[in-house]
């Protein structure tokens, strides 16, 4: 865009910042770009929410002590509730935390590709934006990714599962990472697909916070959960890195009803039952692995509630994302990448091969 097409004056350098794209809506098919949770919210969580309505006109009321302390208690490892900060949604978490520490000249590194949001969160206040390109099996490349670090950069962020290739990031490549970054520079680890994770070799919050002040935590409400359009997550990590994030916050973030359905969705009784549609997606997600490899495409392993094709003739991810579109429904291309699709309704399941059945046909494979 150019200066002149605008009726105010704006910052030269953000007009060049590409605009983050949401999964488009759908019309009769399903959405499956955006990593939302297919099911409704369990009823209690349901009540917990509407329990909320008489009191709308009012903010969210911080500290919420309460919720806090059951994610400290859910999250084990040494986390107290002076550790847990709460945010609408993580992404707001990533922003303040980036806000926070790096400005114009210093820059932040991240893998390639990974969350989308990644790139503009820290651009935007003029820090300069890192990629790292993933390994050939598409998991973070730890030595390139250390090799990218310098004296101005402020963060790393790694992100597992990885967003959009759903491969973890074992615990010796965390290390490995975290042990190589200047101890004074923050190491954000992104856990936003946590809750599916089986992969006994998968780094784990709970196991490497407490032993590097550094680092912190981000997980999120919105995708095992269930709750994306309530917005909100939650940071692990020293208070005082919340102070700090506090600093640059944009005030009344989290609302009532956020904090009562969060708060619910923790609570033990319907633990069980949580857990079990967790499962019930890992599930309905190796049938559809299952369902692809028996037509020759081989996903990358998939610890999260969608999976990563890798872009291949027949089924580059414009092509993909076209004949979702023809059928109503939607997934996420990443040009020259591959196509990230979400684990949704059962239904979607066979639709899904069925598409990529055609594909291949069509590309006489
Ligand atoms: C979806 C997603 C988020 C954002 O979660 P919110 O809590 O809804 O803001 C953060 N990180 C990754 C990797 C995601 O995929």
């Amino acid at each position: 865009m150019e200066n002149r097409d605008l009726p105010i004056r704006a910052r030269a350098e953000i007009l060049d910042v590409p605009p983050y794209k949401q999964g488009r809506s759908v019309t009769n098919g399903f959405k499956l770009s955006s990593n939302e949770n297919p099911f409704a919210p369990l009823p209690e969580v349901q009540e917990a929410f509407t329990a909320m309505a008489p009191r709308l006109g009012r903010y969210g009321a911080p500290p919420m002590t309460e919720l806090r302390e059951k994610i400290a208690a859910r999250f084990g490892g040494s986390a107290t509730v002076d550790n847990v900060y709460l945010g609408a949604g993580s992404v707001m978490i990533l922003v303040q935390l980036l806000h926070a520490v790096a400005g114009p000249g210093d820059n932040f590194v991240y893998p390639w590709p990974s969350f989308e949001a990644y790139p503009t969160l820290g651009f935007i206040q003029g820090a300069e934006a890192r990629p790292v390109p993933l390994r050939e099996d598409h998991t973070h490349d730890a030595d390139a990714m250390l090799k990218a670090i310098d004296e101005r950069t402020r963060a790393v962020i790694v992100c597992t599962p990885n967003n959009p290739t759903a491969t973890t990031l074992t615990a010796a490549d965390f290390k490995r990472i975290i042990e190589g970054v200047p101890s004074d520079v923050l190491v954000i680890l992104d856990e936003a697909y946590y809750e599916f994770v089986q992969d006994a070799d998968a780094v784990r919050g709970e196991d490497v916070f407490g032993k590097y002040p550094n680092l912190v935590v981000l997980r999120t409400f919105s995708k095992a959960y269930g709750l994306a359009t309530l917005r909100i997550g939650y940071g692990i990590g020293d208070p005082a890195i919340w102070a700090l994030a506090g600093q640059v916050a944009v005030p009344l973030g989290v609302s009532l009803p956020a904090e009562a359905a969060a708060s619910r969705v923790l609570d033990e009784d319907v633990r069980e039952r949580m857990e079990a549609l967790f499962a019930q997606l890992n599930e309905r997600r190796e049938r559809l692995v299952a369902g692809l490899q028996e037509l020759g495409i081989e996903p990358a392993k998939s610890e999260a509630n969608f999976i990563w094709i890798p872009t291949a003739p027949g089924i580059e991810p414009e092509t993909v994302a076209e004949a979702f579109a023809e059928r109503g429904s939607s997934v996420r291309p990443f040009i020259g990448h591959g196509t990230r699709i979400t684990v949704g309704e059962e239904e979607s399941i066979d639709l899904v091969v069925d598409v990529f059945r055609e594909l291949l046909a069509k590309a006489g494979k």
